[in-house]
């Protein structure tokens, strides 16, 4: 049974007299600890799907379901409640606070949880123990985005978003983080999708959603997926 399904999903933003049709009837199903990677060209639609999975913005028509509930139908404050216990967040740069400690870092964002995990054994499993006590401009890019994906999985979500979570990286160090996302997606059974438009990426996972001008061009299903060395 599918865990994510979106329905003819349209987006249209309106800017004054001006629409632009971001997502033009897109349809998939992901299936619960899947490792999915949205593939496109800048502009194709990536971060619209991404944001309105996520509940950070709604769709204009069609039907989203996660885990039997219609994300689609919610209100401001059901999508409030399903970011903030349900979905776990990476982004491409990061977005910690700069003030606080990598450990404070992860600390901040489960004190609004539900059923949070261990923050001192999640630091861990994302290798960051002798690095906890540092600050952000300490870390480096590759440790300062284990701190966000250690913040994202500490909350214990459902479902985890990447936005390129290595497109502010050198190559190896993307590789290593790729490494932890698809270990966690493999170890923990969780969903796991990232947004990219490196087709670099595309041989890791499970399935591949590729997205042109707001359609799905292709949705391959990868029966080996490549394991990031
Ligand atoms: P991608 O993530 O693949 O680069 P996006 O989802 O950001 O693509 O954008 C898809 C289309 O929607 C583009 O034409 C983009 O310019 C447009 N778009 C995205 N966000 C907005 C917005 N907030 N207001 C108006 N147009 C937007
Ligand atoms: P290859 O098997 O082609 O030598 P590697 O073993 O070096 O490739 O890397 C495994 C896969 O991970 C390759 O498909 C590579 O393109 C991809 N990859 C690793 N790191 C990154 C990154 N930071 N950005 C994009 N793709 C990456």
């Amino acid at each position: 049974s599918e865990f994510i399904e979106f329905r003819d999903v349209r987006k249209v933003y309106k800017m004054g007299e001006v629409e632009i049709p971001a997502l033009d009837g897109v349809s998939f199903q992901i299936k619960k600890g899947e490792f999915v990677v949205i593939a496109g060209a800048s502009g194709a639609g990536k971060s619209t799907i991404l944001n309105i999975l996520g509940g950070m913005d709604t769709c204009t028509s069609g039907e989203i379901m996660v885990d039997g509930e219609e994300v689609s139908k919610m209100d401001a404050r059901q999508l409030t409640t399903y970011r903030r216990y349900d979905i776990g967040f990476v982004f491409q740069f990061y977005n910690l606070v700069q003030n606080l400690t990598a450990r404070e870092n992860v600390e901040l964002a489960v004190q609004i949880c539900k059923n949070p995990l261990d923050v001192d054994q999640t630091i861990e499993a994302v290798g960051l123990r002798e690095r906890r006590n540092n600050f952000p401009s300490q870390l480096s890019g590759g440790e300062q985005q284990r701190v966000a994906i250690a913040r994202a999985l500490a909350k214990n979500p459902k479902l985890l978003l990447c936005d390129e979570p290595t497109g502010a990286l050198d190559y190896q160090t993307g590789k290593s983080i790729l490494k932890l996302l698809q270990d966690t997606c493999r170890q923990q059974q969780m969903t796991v999708i990232v947004i990219t438009h490196n087709l670099a990426l595309t041989p890791m996972g499970d399935k591949v959603i590729r997205v042109k001008s707001g359609k799905i061009r292709s949705i391959e299903v990868n029966e080996h997926p490549k394991p990031v060395e």
